[in-house]
């Protein structure tokens, strides 16, 4: 890059941070200015090339620029429709609902009725709340330790971190850092009991209420799937009280966790979906949909100027079908599967994995302090620049570490819980951030302790490209776990196989490396 390109682009970056809000998020942790993208890749302003795993916070199935989106946003705007209509009837909206309510779990599609929020996930889950209100004439909401619903003060209030006097915590099941100490069935088995007594008990403190929100699987506080007998328990327990059930499927929608929405792993039919992201064929739009005898609320009891976003509406209808007809859920079933394989066996040779789950393509590794450091100073090696500042972001950096090889055949771990969780490493898991970064790839931090490196890449994703992304995302977490430990990462279990063998092979023939 020659120095004025680089002076440039570093200059738009100085005029971020002078200029915008100390709440920004992404653009701390990810320095780069991009100005061109397509399918999983980014390029920025300083010439290099990106692998996206983070999509737009899982916003983008079908990646950057798709031809099928590029060409529904072009076909609206060489037709003359108006732009904003607010929430009237067009010809765009009309395809989006068919389209949409043609994907619809069974149980739901056939008599569901749609309500256009404003563009945002969190709008989307204000109207749900507002809803299930409105039907039952209650206030409470449950709610789930760990879920993410959105900003706004209601999905706020109902998301983990953020106490509400209205909303009652339960707990959400999970094996590593299972609320009970047991995890497996037995821990699932507690969640439900605990939600049934909290329901059951008339002095519990929780008065009946108006519906229960969950996600499939929590994306945000740490990409922990729900166990499908959880979800069918949830289901069973809230028909049998008369408590509306609302799925958040914001993120899990549209193909992400393997199947088209992610309610359909364990058969549930939720009463309300509320969904957002990928509906949207990466422009902004929100929707819920419901069943039709909730739908008792007066005219204006959600409204919102910008409900009738045409362009997202084309863009979402163009995805919501590529997806149906290409069975990209099924490919993300797939390939999410053989990737979180090929991670277990990554986590195998580094004890600072503390576990790797996921559905789909939505994957999260979560980091911890290894078993012989007893959380130890990992800033030190921050500090000491081992794992610090980017100095050529999107430079495939040298390997630090051993290296480690995927390959098939190794042995079976013990289940996660059955060693109880270690403290967790967000410092660690921000270094594999910034490693990935280094190396050309992008990806997401979550979970409840920011430990969670989280991969959300687009279900078009290609078998060569997957490969390229495990490959830089091991080499990111072999430099990390080396500069975490002061040395080469100590071996959980079995020796450490061929550095990179195949890596670059691999990575060069996906195009990502030698540009
Ligand atoms: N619900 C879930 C499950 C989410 O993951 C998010 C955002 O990540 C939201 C709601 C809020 O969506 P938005 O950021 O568009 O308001």
């Amino acid at each position: 890059m020659s120095a004025s390109a680089r002076g440039a682009y570093e200059a738009i970056l100085r005029r971020q941070s002078a200029r915008e809000s100390a709440a920004r998020t992404y653009a701390r942790a990810l320095p780069i200015v991009p100005v061109r993208a397509r399918g999983l890749t980014i390029e920025g302003a300083d010439g290099r090339r990106y692998l996206d795993c983070l999509s737009g916070a899982g916003t983008l199935a079908l990646g950057h620029n798709h031809p099928v989106v590029l060409e529904a946003i072009r076909k609206v705007l060489d037709s003359g429709a108006p732009l904003h209509v607010l929430d009237l009837a067009t010809p765009v909206k009309d395809a989006f609902v068919t389209e949409l309510f043609r994907t619809l779990p069974h149980g739901l599609a056939d008599h569901a009725r749609v309500q256009f929020c404003g563009p945002a996930g969190t709008d989307a889950v204000e109207a749900a709340l507002k809803l299930v209100r409105a039907a039952t004439g209650r206030t409470g909401i449950l709610a789930f330790t760990g879920a993410y619903h959105g900003m706004t003060a209601g999905a706020l209030a109902a998301s983990g971190g953020a106490p509400d006097v209205r909303v009652a915590r339960l707990p959400f099941p999970q094996d590593y850092r299972c609320p009970f100490g047991i995890g497996g069935p037995q821990g699932v088995e507690l969640a439900a009991r605990w939600t049934e007594s909290v329901l059951d008990d008339p002095k519990s403190g929780v008065p009946h209420p108006a519906g229960m929100i969950l996600e499939p699987v929590q994306g945000e506080g740490g990409v922990i799937p729900a166990p499908d007998v959880w979800m069918r328990r949830m289901r069973e327990v809230t028909a049998a009280r008369a408590i509306p059930l609302i799925a958040d499927e914001v993120q899990t929608g549209v193909g992400r966790t393997g199947t088209f929405w992610a309610v359909e792993h364990s058969g549930v039919t939720p009463d309300v979906m509320v969904l957002s992201k990928a509906i949207g064929g990466s422009l902004p739009l929100a929707v819920i949909v419901y069943r039709d005898d909730l739908d008792v609320w007066p005219p204006g009891a959600h409204a919102g100027t910008f409900r009738g976003n045409q362009l997202a509406m084309a863009a979402g209808t163009a995805t919501l079908s590529y997806v149906r007809e290409n069975d990209l859920a099924a490919r993300a079933a797939t390939l999410g599967t053989r990737m979180l394989d090929q991670l277990r066996q990554l986590g195998r040779h580094f004890a600072c994995v503390g576990e790797v789950r996921g559905r789909g393509l939505m994957i999260g590794v979560e980091f911890v302090a290894a078993e012989d450091d007893g959380g130890g100073d990992f800033d030190a090696g921050i500090r000491d620049g081992a794992a610090g500042e980017l100095d050529e972001p999107g430079e495939p950096a040298p390997v630090r570490g051993p290296g480690v090889a995927f390959e098939a055949g190794a042995t079976a771990t013990p289940a996660p819980w059955s060693e109880g969780p270690r403290p967790a490493a967000p410092d660690l898991a921000a270094a594999v951030q910034r490693e990935c970064l280094r190396r050309g790839l992008i990806v997401e931090l979550g979970g409840r302790h920011a430990s969670v490196v989280r991969l959300l890449p687009p279900l078009t994703i290609s078998d060569e490209q997957a490969a390229a992304v495990l490959d830089r995302l091991a080499d990111a977490v072999a430099a990390a776990a080396t500069a975490h430990t002061g040395g080469p990462p100590p071996p959980r279990r079995s020796n450490a196989a061929s550095p990179r063998r195949g890596q670059d092979e691999r990575a060069q023939k996906a195009g990502w490396r030698g540009d």
